[in-house]
């Protein structure tokens, strides 16, 4: 019951997501792209989670390691 078919990787920053869901395009290529797509979230601070596309497919949320966060929290102005 625990397994997770597929696994994304988010940006260290980033909060909220879009993915298409990778066992949705294999069973069925031509489907509308709507259909394949789940969304999710994951709060700042939380380093993994998960979400389910509309078919139930479960997709395993990790962030990116914390050391890039540094580099990219960096001043650019
Ligand atoms: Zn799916």
């Amino acid at each position: 019951m625990s397994a997770f078919e597929q696994t994304i990787v988010l940006l260290a920053r980033a909060t909220a997501f879009t993915v298409v869901c990778q066992v949705c395009a294999d069973l069925d290529p031509h489907g509308e792209y709507a259909g394949l797509t789940a969304q999710g979230s994951l709060r700042l601070g939380h380093d993994m989670g998960w979400t389910e596309c509309p078919r139930g497919h479960r997709i395993r949320v990790i962030r990116a390691g914390g050391a890039v966060s540094a580099e990219a929290t960096t001043p650019l102005w």
